[in-house]
């Protein structure tokens, strides 16, 4: 840990006055926040939220209820709270909202950090909770889909609590927003979005997480990397600050095969975080890519590679961390 402090101070220090535009890493932050990021809380997270007692987690049913309140408890264990106005985690969402007759009634889970310089700024880190539920018999327990990026969320906000508990909070403020309703439609993310807690000119960038737990075909004999889709489509600085990050102190393979305009998977449009890019705001779309077992009840947590979690759980804190805490406020180069 201390060479790659050690490092990114070298590094900060050539390039400072060697160029005006931001090319190193400004905020060098204390490892042990990102070091709380364990394998063995984020696979914890990643069974319970994926049990067959959680019902497959379908928008507007039981076991997505229970879900969002094994969510929202986390929240108040970490000390963490609701936004200002909120008399507790829950964003509402009306059944008409949703076009599907079926669908009753459901929430987005939401957490609030206060930014201690720059609080009207935001940075919304997010992630869908919710799943297929069960047809049948079978329940569709989405391990991967989309507890690995529960889970990941969770324990991102549980080190930014624990750097605000040694005096270093973030200069921005965080919101962590927990979706319902992406399987339906991105229901989640288009009704925020509709109905911002924040108004979304004060929102800075959506880090979105979806599907972090496993490796794909493509991977199989070197597992150290994650798709990245967006970082580069609105905003040249976000995508540079997440490399410098990545270089720093991670170095995971960072593939951008998925963000090719012309991928016909056109992944950039089917996650939450499109509805905030639609809005001009800057997007890290993070993806393990397809497996055999999306989108079937066979998406289970034994499956998940939790030490690859881990390390990619750990990349986004830092690229966080350097989003909230850098002197400006991302600059939107691209449209
Ligand atoms: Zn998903």
């Amino acid at each position: 840990m201390k060479k790659l402090l050690f490092l990114a101070i070298i590094i900060t220090f050539i390039s400072c006055g060697t160029s005006k535009k931001t090319n190193h890493v400004n905020e060098i932050v204390n490892n042990s926040y990102a070091d709380i990021i364990s394998h063995e809380e984020l696979k914890k997270n990643v069974y319970q939220l994926s049990s067959d007692e959680f019902e497959g987690r379908k928008t507007g049913e039981k076991g997505q209820k229970i879900s969002a309140k094994y969510i929202a408890d986390q929240y108040r264990d970490m000390g963490i709270s609701p936004p200002v106005g909120y008399d507790n985690y829950y964003q509402k969402i009306p059944h008409e909202f949703f076009k599907q007759e079926s669908i009753s009634s459901s929430e987005n889970v939401v957490a609030y950090i206060r930014g201690s310089e720059k609080p009207d700024e935001l940075l919304i880190i997010s992630a869908h909770y919710d799943h297929l539920g069960k047809k049948g018999n079978k329940i569709y327990n989405g391990a991967d889909d989309n507890a690995s990026g529960t889970s990941a969320v969770l324990a991102i906000a549980k080190s930014f609590q624990k750097a605000i508990k040694e005096g270093d909070g973030p200069k921005r403020s965080i919101l962590f927003i927990h979706f319902t309703g992406e399987e339906e439609g991105l229901y989640g993310s288009k009704y925020y979005t509709a109905h911002p807690i924040f108004p979304l000119s004060n929102t800075v960038s959506n880090l979105n997480i979806d599907m972090v737990g496993r490796i794909d075909k493509i991977h199989k004999n070197k597992p150290e990397y994650i798709y990245l889709i967006g970082a580069d489509k609105l905003s040249s600085e976000l995508h540079e600050l997440s490399e410098l990050v990545n270089n720093n102190y991670i170095g995971l393979k960072l593939d951008y095969m998925y963000n090719e305009e012309s991928d016909p998977n056109r992944f950039y449009y089917r996650s939450d975080h499109y509805n905030f890019a639609k809005n001009n705001i800057p997007v890290i779309f993070y993806f393990n890519g397809v497996h055999e077992d999306y989108h079937k009840p066979s998406d289970t947590p034994d499956k998940i590679n939790y030490e690859i979690l881990t390390k990619r759980t750990q990349l986004i804190f830092y690229t966080a961390w350097e989003i909230t805490n850098r002197e400006n406020r991302l600059v939107v180069d691209k449209r």
